[in-house]
């Protein structure tokens, strides 16, 4: 890469001024206005005190003033750090005392949450947005999220006095433009803190630099062939606060001059809505949004025609699912693969005949692979073995915000990422994922890999989902345990189910436990928490 994110932005506002940069409920942002509201936001902020180097918190769902705030923040040479807004108070606390960030846009709704952090935690300005502030309305009720949560844990947290009235957003933007005479970032510099999904542990604050963004959202767009600058329309389903968000939404569709249409949180209706006026020519999402958007497209409730590739990561894509997308759009639905620490996308299936379902595809261009030894990663494994993978491109991250002993454990001297995922690569080079290291049951000796017990139940006819975990033995050792969703109508037979996985399984693989759940719990991008999973199991039969 050759410009900072900033740059990046500028030099699109300059190239396609006047064409759509964002679209939210219909209403349309420029990118002239875009680059506008930038320089007013980096305004405000300075005159904040926000300055180079700086931690600034985003509590913001998908919404233009989310991608405004991102720029303005990354233009003063600050650090953003993206968080769920739907968080609980609990989860969001956590954060903020990781990273210990003084100025925070936060979602209004949410304001009070990060108001009543204890003082030494709480960030020393805080600026509430309305994101429906421009929108009709009706339309504002269309926006309703699910804050229930956030606001019950609250209680927990009373007796902390509260902050002085928070600065609204628009008045932020009132106090004139930034001058270009205020230095921006460098290429080296920290653009963003990205917590990790928090599914092994507890989220990890990962440093990505302005070199490792643009060196990512420069490999995705020469993935996707025949993407016109200018001429696109992204669909942000996917939370920008995740790393595959940011990347594949905001940062690619930004330096193509794309139309960006921002959605708040993943509706069937709401996207169907938005395809009568913008039809989507690119929707970067996961496996269960694919399914819900193709019954759409099948029932010719969305148009979903212009879209000829599709990129699916995070979670492994079922066949299923591939079939259904393209038999519903005519377009290809491939898989990738990656994680927070490299920006995310580090392998890609080709976007053509050539690319192979089960297989996450062949590294990106300048990224390397080895599959090693996990209890010794100087040892390489031989070929189409499998072996904890390793990663090396300009996209790996800087390392985890003040944890030195987990950076040095997982980025490795001579800039190998250690991915913490089991996998195997053929003789010309696809790779294909078998499970995370930590989630890899061992029992009796033997090595479980979940995911294959999982597809194994979900060939069930009466199997909707299914998530197996390993539970403690009380004599040390772990027992194979399964958590699985029947289809509607379906009761559950824990003993004929065995005798299913028996007839395909080895012994060892077979589930000791099968409890039913009416849904797996499932991260906001929609990743099976098998942590939770464990847990409920554990609650359940204790
Ligand atoms: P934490 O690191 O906090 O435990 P996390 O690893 O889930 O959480 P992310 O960075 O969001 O946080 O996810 C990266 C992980 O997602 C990868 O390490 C891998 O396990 C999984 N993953 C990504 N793409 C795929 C894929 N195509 N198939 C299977 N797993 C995938
Ligand atoms: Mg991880």
């Amino acid at each position: 890469p050759t410009q900072t994110l900033p740059e990046m932005i500028t030099a699109t506002v300059k190239a396609f001024g006047r064409r759509p940069a964002l679209e939210f409920f219909g209403a349309t942002t420029t990118y002239a206005q875009l680059g506008d509201q930038i320089q007013r936001a980096a305004e405000g902020l300075r005159r904040l005190g926000v300055s180079k180097g700086d931690r600034v918190a985003i509590v913001l769902p998908n919404c233009p003033q989310h991608v405004v705030a991102f720029y303005a923040v990354l233009r003063l040479g600050a650090i953003v750090i993206e968080h769920n807004p739907l968080y609980t108070a609990r989860e969001l606390r956590h954060q903020f005392e990781d990273h210990g960030a003084q100025v925070a846009i936060v979602w209004d709704k949410m304001v009070d949450t990060v108001a009543d952090f204890p003082s030494d935690v709480r960030p020393a300005r805080i600026i509430s947005v309305d994101m429906t502030e421009a929108l009709p309305t009706a339309k504002r009720l269309a926006l309703r999220l699910p804050i229930a949560k956030a606001r019950e844990s609250r209680a927990a947290l009373t007796g902390t006095p509260k902050l002085r009235h928070p600065l609204a957003w628009r008045k932020l933007l009132d106090r004139g433009r930034l001058s270009s005479r205020v230095p921006g970032p460098t290429l080296e510099d920290i653009a963003v803190l990205q917590y990790t999904s928090g599914t092994t542990g507890s989220p990890k604050g990962a440093m990505l630099s302005h070199s490792n963004l643009q060196a990512n959202a420069m490999q995705g767009a020469a993935w996707v062939p025949g993407l016109v600058e200018g001429e696109e329309t992204f669909y942000g389903i996917l939370p920008l606060f995740h790393a595959y968000g940011m990347t594949l939404c905001l940062t690619t569709a930004m330096s193509l001059g794309a139309k960006l249409v921002l959605f708040p949180k993943f509706d069937v209706g709401l996207a169907a809505e938005a395809a009568r006026k913008s039809p989507p020519t690119f929707l970067p999402a996961v496996p269960p949004i694919y399914e819900q958007l193709a019954r759409a497209a099948a029932r010719k409730t969305m148009d979903l025609s212009k879209v000829r590739f599709s990129i699916s990561g995070a979670m492994s894509l079922p066949v299923g699912t591939v079939r259904r997308w393209e038999e519903a759009t005519g377009g290809l639905l491939v898989e990738g693969y990656g994680m927070t620490e490299s920006s995310p996308i580090a392998i890609g299936n080709p976007m053509g005949p050539s690319r192979r379902p089960g297989t996450v595809g062949v590294p990106f261009p300048s990224t390397e692979i080895r599959v090693v030894d996990p209890a010794d990663p100087t040892v390489d494994r031989p070929l189409g073995e499998t072996g904890e993978l390793l990663v090396r491109g300009p996209q790996v991250f800087q390392g985890y915000w003040r944890r030195p002993a987990e950076t040095a454990e997982t980025l490795l001297a001579d800039g190998w990422l250690r991915t913490g995922d089991i996998a195997s690569v053929s003789p010309d080079g696809f790779v294909t994922i078998v499970d995370r290291l930590k989630e890899l049951i061992i029992t009796g000796g033997f090595n479980v890999s979940p995911t294959e017990v999982e597809d194994t139940l979900r060939s069930h006819p009466d199997i909707d989902d299914a998530a197996v975990v390993a539970l403690p033995r009380s004599h040390g050792g772990e027992d194979v345990a399964a958590a699985v969703v029947l289809r509607s109508g379906a009761t559950l037979e824990p003993e004929g189910l065995r005798d299913y996985c028996r007839s395909r399984l080895a012994a060892y693989k077979v589930p000791k436990r099968i409890v039913q759940m009416d849904d797996l719990p499932r991260s906001l991008i929609g990743k099976v928490m098998r942590r939770e999973v464990r847990e409920q199991i554990l609650a359940t039969t204790s």
